[in-house]
Order: structure tokens, then sequence, then C-alpha cells
């Protein structure tokens, strides 16, 4: 694929790029090696420097980081102004907290002093997704960096100019030379990359064959891996939910981003007491989301990404309906949306086991209903997919509530609430969503190295 920004809201080609030559790319490792060599000796005080400074900056370019996101990838221009927000957030608290969380632990043994030490390990390769182009490289920089350790950004070929602006913004936050770098390289120079002694870990978010792809080239060469991948996450609606609520919700939980975040809430499995209002509510939210211009900040709903996952979507919801799926909604795009990449809210409902999409991950503005009769079919269906990203369920009964927090097979569940992620809480999946974290104490320690440390 070519590294290229494309405006999906028009389909235009707004600027291209040269991947980087291997001449180029070896001396993007030698600078990030002779970086680490300096900054790994850094205090905490001094980087916590770095990424307030950088904090600010993103505060004081909110607008335009933001026009640029929506530019891209065109996510709707409120959404993009809160994401540059929540990553001027995720720097200041591991600005605050790294130190804290990386400090050595004394532990009693028969030695004068022992204690579990962590160090950074090194070169971390991020391999990064387009859907959240700013957070999801900030919520893996922030804690890297924190921790000691120096960053090589592969970002997605649809988002350059975002790839080019964090590295900007790092520099320009006086984050030493070298210490993060973002590579214009297609995906198909990753595996060669992982080769290279000098990267000692690396993390990808995005599909599954990307994970797969990087996590057995990274195991070829003994490095540690971190994947965040993509999830089916199961919206649960018991008898005694607050609808108008859960309704309000759901919508938002679909149609995030466009429809297109990892944890989206995309299988609703709703209580047959509650089915055919739930429904009823759902189809009137969605018929009255606006469609339109991402940069137009009333606009709610704007075009998927790129023209091929418009396709893809496309493609899924046929096969859907060919296997014996029943079209629910489908709305209608607006006159002024024909020419980008948009895709209407689409509701589908009798999805049969044996439907080759009851497994597949929906990434766009289309929603799977599922009636159940009982909590038990409820969960169980919840969990009949390869994902186990996130789960929200909702319910006024503490005790079901216990119950689903127990047995949904996820790395989060969220009940009356919509899957979200925090800079304090530990995000990641479990089943075929990945695995390691991020976030939290647990994110920033699952790249450094930790030293066990006696002395006699
Ligand atoms: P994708 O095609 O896998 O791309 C993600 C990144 O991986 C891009 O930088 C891409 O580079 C690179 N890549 C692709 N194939 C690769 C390979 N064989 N080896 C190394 N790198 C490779 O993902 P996407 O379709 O754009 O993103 C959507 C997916 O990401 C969804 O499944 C979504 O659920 C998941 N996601 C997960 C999370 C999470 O936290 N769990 C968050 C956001 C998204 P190119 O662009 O150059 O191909």
């Amino acid at each position: 694929m070519a590294i290229a920004s494309v405006n999906p809201t028009t389909g235009e080609v707004v600027k291209t790029f040269c991947p980087l030559s291997e001449a180029e790319l070896q001396a993007c490792l030698e600078r990030a090696a002779t970086a680490f060599e300096s900054y790994r000796q850094t205090t905490f005080q001094q980087r916590s420097h770095w990424l307030l400074a950088a904090a600010a900056l993103l505060e004081q370019q909110c607008q335009s980081l933001a026009q640029l996101m929506t530019l891209e990838m065109g996510k709707p221009i409120t959404e993009a102004i809160a994401e540059v927000e929540k990553c001027a957030w995720v720097c200041r608290y591991y600005a605050e907290q790294a130190e804290l969380f990386l400090a050595p632990e004394i532990v009693a043994t028969d030695a004068a002093y022992s204690a579990i030490h962590y160090q950074p390990l090194g070169i971390i390769l991020a391999v990064m997704p387009w859907n959240f182009p700013f957070w999801q490289v900030f919520r893996f920089a922030a804690p890297t960096l924190m921790a000691g350790n120096v960053a090589l950004l592969k970002h997605a070929s649809n988002v350059p100019q975002c790839a080019l602006a964090i590295a900007d913004l790092f520099a320009a936050a006086g984050i030493p030379v070298g210490a993060f770098q973002t590579l214009l390289i297609p995906a198909g120079r990753v595996a060669a990359l992982l080769a290279d002694r000098r990267i000692r870990a690396a993390t990808l978010t995005g599909s599954e064959p990307a994970g797969i792809s990087l996590a057995v080239a990274a195991s070829q060469h003994i490095k540690k891996t971190v994947l965040e991948l993509g999830g089916s996450d199961p919206f649960i609606v018991l008898p005694s939910a607050d609808l108008p609520r859960a309704i309000a919700t759901a919508v938002k939980a679909r149609m995030i981003n466009n429809g297109q975040s990892c944890i989206a809430a995309k299988r609703f499995i709703v209580h047959t007491a509650v089915y055919d209002a739930f429904v009823a509510g759902l189809q009137a939210a969605f018929d009255a989301w606006r469609i339109g211009d991402p940069i137009d900040p009333t606009t709610q709903l704007g075009p998927l990404a790129t023209a091929t996952i418009r396709e893809e979507l496309r493609t899924q919801v046929e096969l859907a309906l060919a296997h014996g799926a029943k079209l629910i909604y489908q709305g209608e795009l607006p006159p002024h949306c024909q020419q980008g990449y948009f895709y209407p809210p689409t509701l589908l409902a009798e999805i049969s086991r044996d439907n080759p999409v009851f497994v597949q991950e929906f990434f766009g503005p289309v929603a799977l209903l599922f009636r159940v009769s009982s909590l038990d079919a409820a969960i169980e269906l919840a969990n009949a997919t390869p994902f186990g990203l996130g789960a929200s369920a909702w319910t006024a009964d503490a005790s079901e509530g216990d119950r689903l927090i127990r047995d949904l097979e996820a790395g989060a569940v969220f009940i009356n609430g919509m899957v979200k992620s925090d800079p304090r809480l530990p995000f990641g999946g479990t089943k075929r969503s990945g695995y390691g974290r991020e976030l939290g104490r647990a994110g920033i320690l699952e790249f450094v190295n930790i030293k066990t440390v006696c002395r006699y």
C-alpha cells in the first residue's frame, strides 16, 4: 500500500510520501541506539519535564492536530479534539506516576539487600493503526519514554501526516534526538526490522493477521510482543436495565469513531422481555444520528477511513444477508455524502451460528442484534466468539452484575456503562483479541527488565 494521505470525505489524494530508503532506515536505527545510551540514564524528573511539555503542546495545537486526523481518516472533529486532549492526559498521568510505578521494591531474603529493580529495555518498535491515530501512539509512547526506553513508530500507511506530526511534537517538547522517531515504511518491511538486534521488543495494535505476522517474526528472534487486536464486544441488556440509558449508550458505543473502534459495542444481546423496545429505540437513535462532513462539529457519523474498509464492510453485510440474516434497518446517506467512503447505519438480526459473520468483527456502523431468554444464554452467546476485548452489560440486579463480571471472557467488563480506555486502568484483551496490557501500572511494566538484585 502506498504511503498517502487520502481524504475519506472526498476520496481526494492530499499528499503522498516516499517510504524511507534502506540507508535512511538504518540511520534511524543507529540514531535510536545512540539516543538510548544517554536517554536510559536520564532521571524521571527530566523525562517528566519532556512529557509535560508534550502535554502542553498537545493542548496548544489541539485544533490543528484534530483537523489533521479528520482530514486523514475522517474522525468527527469533536471526537478528534477529545482524542488530542486524552493524549495530553496520558502524558501527564505517566509523567506523574512512572517513578512510583518503577520504584525498586525491597524484598526480605537471606541477602543484606534484595530488591526488584525495573530498568528500560532499549528500542521498542510500535506498529500502530489509523483508527485512533494519536491516542494509540501516545498510550504506547508515554509509558515507554517514561520507563527510559526509546521508540520507533511504524504508523498505518494512510495516516502519514499524523505520524510525522507526532514525531515533530515530541521533538518540540525537547525529547532528545533519536528517542522518538517515525518510520515511513510499508508493513512488508516490519519483519526484517524485527530481526535487527538493536530492537528489543515490539507492540502492535491492529488486525489479527498483522498481529500474527509480527508475533511470528518477533519469536524468531526471541523478542517480547504486546498485541492489541480486534474485538466483537457484546452489549448485553437484561430486563431490569435502565432502557433509555442503555439505548442512548448503545448508539454511541456502536457509532464512535464512525463505527471503527476495537472496543465498540458490536453485538447487542438483548433479553426477550425488552428486545422489541430496545430495538425500536436503537433504530430511532440510528435514524436520528447526523451523517455528514466530519469537519462539521454537528456531525456524528463521518466516512469510513478507506475505500477498502467500506468495500469489506459492504461485502460482510451481503454475506450476512446471503446466509439468512435479516436487515432490520439501513439509513440513507445524504446527497452530499455520495462522494466519500460513507456507509449508512445498519441493523442486522437473526444471525445464526452457522452464518460466517457470526465470528467476524464488523468495523463500521453495523449493529448485530441477538435475542436471548436468560442470563445464562446471554453469557454463553457473549463468549461464543474468538475475541475477548471488552464487554458492556446492563442490569439493575447486583447479583447479575457479579455473574457477568466473573463469567464474561474479556479484558474489561463495564456494568451499566460504555467500555472505554482510561490511563489509570489497564487495557487489553484475551483470546484472539491479543495479549499484554497498555495503560495503568501494567502498561509500563510490559517493556522493562524486571531485574532481581541481591547484595550480600
Ligand atoms: P491492520 O491492517 O492490521 O494495520 C494496523 C497496523 O499494522 C498498520 O500500521 C499496518 O501497516 C500494520 N500491518 C499490517 N499488516 C502487517 C504485517 N503483516 N506485518 C506488520 N505490520 C502490519 O489493522 P487495521 O485494519 O488498519 O485496523 C483495524 C483493526 O485494529 C481492527 O481489527 C481493530 O479492532 C484493531 N484495533 C485494536 C485495538 C486494540 O487496542 N485492541 C485498537 C484499535 C484497533 P500498513 O498500514 O502499512 O498496512
